[in-house]
């Protein structure tokens, strides 16, 4: 993409009504622009991370054996008032009327929806294990929006579901999801801890609340040392076979946001040197809740024997929209947003420095025809302007790599490579270069 053609509309002042870094810049980067309170427009250069978060999700919702589906947004409040939770769920819920009079209401998550689909479409217990997700916006009316799209009134999320025979078979779609959580958080170079959540119908360890740490985290959260030192992506993962040991891993390390905490717990699980204390941000929430919907709306299937036997349901959700703000508070500086190479709006900035310079001009645009033909999203400064301006603008939006293109250089056919993340600079042939970038 050429600069001199594309969609940024940067801002060279720190808006005033952004209270923490991620919010601030991402409107300087022009990623996104507020249309009303909590409810923003995706910029191309948003979009563009806001689908590379959406990828990395559903690729490890596939993997973990989830389908994906697609729910609408607006669902009948009849199936609300099945579950108990049209009069339950107060002012957060949008309601809406159609023009019969109807009621509608904008979903702010999707379990009454998935539970009449599966409870008109599976009537055999030999039809489950089921595990459906899809991604699809949400509304809730909170009562204070605020940090940007970390807390919005309308954000993305991708909600799965899954309904099975009995406990035990749920656990496993669970161990499933979890699994599927470290992994997916792991890949956006994230390190997100579970953490025990309010737990279920039934007691037990079956809601984990997934964090990642950042100063300006709305959760309190307290856990052991170890939670940080383990890599799940080096372990290789058969979802076929039993999770259970590398669940406990994780579950057996004392965590617990503060509504869960135990400090007499805590302080009898750990050396005082492993005893960690945090803020942090929800990115994420698994919950196994049994038959409180089945029940409710009649969700059952026939047993081996015959019998009627109501399903097991669990619900797992991830904030695809809050993840771009909290990458950002997890990875930024003074002078802007660094985005992992995995969830980057373009994995390379080409700056040429004075592109009415004949050389420099040949130069950017071969080096950056190269580039786009291998594949590799390139957005390409072409811009006639101050060198000093084009550097904080890049710094400012982040991309992994900078590849500059100067006059001094330009004549032998030489650029400078820098890391976003490190600062480190290299004075590189043109091939070398692009070699370099597409590793
Ligand atoms: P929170 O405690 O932050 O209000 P929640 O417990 O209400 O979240 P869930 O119902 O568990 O949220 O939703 C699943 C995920 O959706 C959350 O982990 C979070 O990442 C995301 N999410 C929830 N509410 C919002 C919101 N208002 N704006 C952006 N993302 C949200
Ligand atoms: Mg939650």
């Amino acid at each position: 993409m050429r600069l001199s053609e594309y969609f940024l509309p940067t801002l060279k002042e720190n808006p005033s009504e952004a209270q923490i870094a991620s919010h601030r810049l991402m409107l300087r980067a022009g990623m996104i622009r507020q249309s009303s309170a909590g409810i923003y427009s995706w910029l191309p250069l948003g979009e563009r991370v806001l689908k590379k978060i959406s990828e990395i999700v559903r690729s490890e919702q596939n993997i973990a054996g989830a389908q994906e589906m697609l729910m609408p947004t607006i669902q009948p409040a009849d199936i609300w008032k099945e579950s108990g939770r049209y009069d339950a769920y107060g002012p957060e819920l949008l309601r809406i009327r159609d023009r019969h009079n109807r009621d509608m209401l904008y979903g702010p998550t999707n379990e009454e929806q998935i539970t009449e689909i599966i409870r008109s479409c599976v009537k055999s217990y030999r039809d489950l294990p089921k595990l459906l997700y899809h991604i699809q916006w949400k509304f809730r009316d909170e009562v204070r929006p605020r940090f940007g799209i970390m807390r919005g009134r309308e954000f993305l999320m991708k909600d799965c579901y899954s309904f099975d025979f009995n406990y035990g078979a749920a656990r496993r779609s669970y161990n499933k999801m979890f699994v599927a959580y470290l992994r997916t958080f792991a890949r956006m170079g994230l390190t997100a801890i579970p953490m025990r959540a309010e737990s279920g119908p039934i007691g037990g360890d079956m809601s984990h609340e997934f964090i990642i740490m950042a100063d300006t985290g709305e959760s309190q959260v307290f856990c052991h040392a170890d939670c940080f030192d383990y890599n799940v992506l080096e372990e290789l993962v058969d979802y076929q076979s039993d999770l259970e040991p590398l669940v406990s891993r994780w579950t057996d390390l004392y965590a617990a946001t503060d509504e869960q905490h135990d400090s007499s717990e805590f302080e009898r699980s750990v050396p005082p040197d492993k005893r960690c204390e945090a803020r942090g941000i929800e990115v994420g929430h698994i919950f196994y809740f049994g038959t409180k919907y089945s029940e409710a709306m009649g969700a059952f299937v026939s047993g081996p024997d015959g019998g009627r036997v109501t399903m097991e349901m669990g619900s797992y959700g991830i904030g695809v929209s809050r993840l771009v703000g909290a990458i950002i508070e997890a990875n930024h500086d003074d002078d802007g947003i660094i985005w992992p190479d995995s969830v980057a709006p373009f994995r390379v900035g080409v700056v040429n420095l004075k592109p009415e310079d004949h050389k420099c001009n040949v130069l950017g645009g071969e080096v950056y025809e190269k580039l786009r033909t291998n594949g590799i999203d390139t957005l390409y400064e072409d811009r006639e302007g101050r060198a000093g301006v084009k550097f904080a603008n890049m710094d400012l939006i982040g991309l992994p790599w900078q590849l500059i293109i100067g006059p001094r250089g330009a004549a032998g056919g030489r650029v400078e490579l820098k890391s976003r993340k490190t600062g480190q600079r290299d004075e590189l042939s043109m091939e070398d270069a692009i070699k370099r970038v597409i590793a």
